[in-house]
């Protein structure tokens, strides 16, 4: 078999349309898009209202399986389904979130798609891109400098330093800045106070501008954000320091969505990059929003598998947004089933089907969440070369059996021609009237009930614990007035449990709820279970080391 180019190879290879081209697929003219050189532009402002009232096209959600080292290739299947419903003559748009520099100077690889289903130019969007997180970087330590400012110009609001809950953030993962000591050198260097910098994914503002319906939404949610205490236990927002419109007006651009196009020419939207885990991992509601005015079919992702992105992509964007999905995409993998049903990460190029057929409980517990949900769902099988045909067909067979719609998918191979039959089935299914789209709370519940119900009917779990600090924080929250907003949960991503070696299909667990923290302006609570890192650290060989670029401007190394 031929080998097939590495992901920057096929893509610096790729025939790039002018970005005003794509944009004229769309309906947009030249006016209705600010360049941002030749392939990438931001929508410009005014053409939300001249929109706004159009009908929406489709929804695809796109989500996965429980992720393991193995891989599962959402993006990848997201950018190459975008680009199948276009050769089956459907206009398609794909929405994406766009990758943060941390990881992608760590270890998990530009976040792009990957093989012949990428989203181009993918070095820019790798790196700098538009900007944009600069800017969430800019407006998160604006916030920061203005509060350790006001306690040293004398404390008017009575800040306690030590209940400071605004850390600074920064786009890169730096284990050494966890914990910092700040405002050292004395009486004109400001209060020493203990503070820690989080990766910018993990900013509130980051996911504040994800869910802002517009500028005076997102200066609204600014304004609501808990940055502090007093010594007295009162909360401290961002309009009580009054800099919600300076961090507005810092985030202006940035929450304009970015157009760019697909390896085979379908237009993207890559715009916001929210923690799946603190956050609630999807890209921006006004990106989704554009998309489905604009076009027949989005295909969009949420982070991590179905338990965590698709449950907060339907509890909290949805609601939020008002949006309805119509088809939900389950991506599995047989490498990823295989290490689910308890094969070791190098034995997984060895066909076996046993070990297949244990992790296939993975898959079936997401597709009973989706059924839960209402949501029409089709298992998407990424194919990788090493698959064997016994393996595919026992997956196959198995998914005939349970009644779950099945369709093989080789987009990273093929590209959009590998997507086809998946494209099909998607369309099918949008057109089966079989949508049955329902929350599985209501956000009037109480706090525990809903975080019960999300244990239960998405994770399986047999109940919850709750510590006491978590029961002290759901008190406060109730007292505080925030006991209404929705939950963002906080779990490991490689089990359904909290326990990340509990792979598969866990039976008889208890979640332990360890800390309940508000995200008032982002609009949800979230629920803690197990420790959660927001600044990671690099490994011991970091891509970066990796990482070129040569005297003609060439680049290397950004996978
Ligand atoms: P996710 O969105 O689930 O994190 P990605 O789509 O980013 O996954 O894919 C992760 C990596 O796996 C990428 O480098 C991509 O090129 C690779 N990959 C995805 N699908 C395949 C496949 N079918 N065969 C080989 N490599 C693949």
């Amino acid at each position: 078999k031929k080998a097939i180019p590495s992901d920057i190879e096929i893509a610096q290879r790729a025939d790039m349309k002018p970005i005003v081209e794509i944009a004229a697929q769309l309906g947009l003219t030249e006016e209705d898009v600010e360049l941002y050189g030749k392939v990438k532009a931001k929508i410009a402002p005014g053409v939300w209202n001249r929109i706004k009232t159009r009908t929406d096209g489709k929804l695809i959600l796109v989500t996965a399986i429980s992720p393991t080292p193995a891989g599962e290739g959402k993006s990848t299947v997201t950018v190459g389904l975008g680009q199948a419903l276009n050769r089956i003559e459907k206009k398609a748009v794909v929405a994406l979130r766009e990758p943060s520099l941390g990881p992608s100077m760590g270890i998990k690889g530009g976040a792009a798609g990957g093989g012949y289903s990428q989203v181009l130019p993918m070095e820019d969007i790798n790196l700098h891109f538009t900007g944009d997180f600069h800017a969430v970087t800019s407006a998160h330590n604006a916030i920061s400098a203005v509060i350790d400012n006001h306690i040293h110009q004398g404390n008017r609001l009575q800040i306690d330093p030590r209940r400071v809950v605004w850390k600074r953030v920064m786009d890169l993962n730096d284990r050494a800045l966890r914990n910092v000591v700040v405002g050292l050198g004395g009486k004109a260097h400001g209060m020493p106070r203990e503070d820690g910098f989080d990766i910018t994914v993990a900013s509130e503002l980051m996911a504040i501008l994800c869910l802002a319906a517009d500028l005076d939404d997102l200066k609204e949610r600014i304004g609501r954000i808990l940055v502090a205490y007093t010594f007295s236990g009162k909360p401290i927002t961002v309009a009580e320091l009054g800099v919600a419109g300076a961090a507005t007006l810092l985030l202006k651009d940035a929450l304009r969505p970015n157009l760019v196009q697909t390896l085979e020419n379908t237009p993207a939207f890559i715009h916001g990059g929210p923690f799946a885990n603190i956050a609630h991992g999807c890209n921006s509601l006004m990106a989704t929003r554009f998309a489905l005015k604009l076009s027949e079919y989005t295909v969009t992702e949420a982070g991590f598998g179905a338990d965590l992105g698709a449950e907060k992509f339907l509890h909290i964007k949805s609601r939020i947004g008002g949006l309805r999905p119509d088809v939900a995409v389950i991506v599995a993998t047989v490498r990823a089933l295989k290490m689910h049903g308890g094969v070791p990460k190098d034995r997984l190029k060895e066909p076996d089907v046993e070990a297949l057929g244990r992790g296939m409980t993975n898959l079936e517990r997401h597709a009973e969440t989706m059924a839960n949900f209402g949501l029409p769902f089709v298992v998407a099988l990424n194919r990788f070369h090493t698959d064997s045909a016994e393996e595919l067909e026992a997956l196959e067979r198995w998914c005939r059996e349970k009644g779950f719609p099945f369709a093989l998918c080789e987009v990273w191979e093929h590209g959009g021609a590998g997507g086809e039959a998946l494209a099909r089935e998607v369309v099918r299914l949008t057109e089966s009237g079989e949508n049955r789209f329902q929350f599985l709370y209501e956000t009037d519940q109480p706090i525990r009930s809903k975080i019960s119900r999300i244990a239960r009917s998405v994770y399986g779990a047999s109940g919850v614990t709750y510590t006491p600090q978590a029961e002290k924080q759901i008190a406060e929250c109730e007292a505080n007035g925030w006991g209404e907003l929705p939950i963002c949960m906080a779990k490991t991503q490689y089990s359904l449990s909290d326990d990340p070696a509990l792979l598969g299909r866990p039976e008889d667990f208890t979640l332990h709820v360890r800390e309940v923290r508000p995200s008032v302006g982002a609009g949800f609570l979230v629920a803690l279970t197990g420790d959660m890192l927001t600044m990671p650290g690099l490994p011991k060989k970091p891509a970066a080391l990796d990482m070129d670029i040569d005297k003609e401007g060439r680049v290397y190394g950004l996978f």
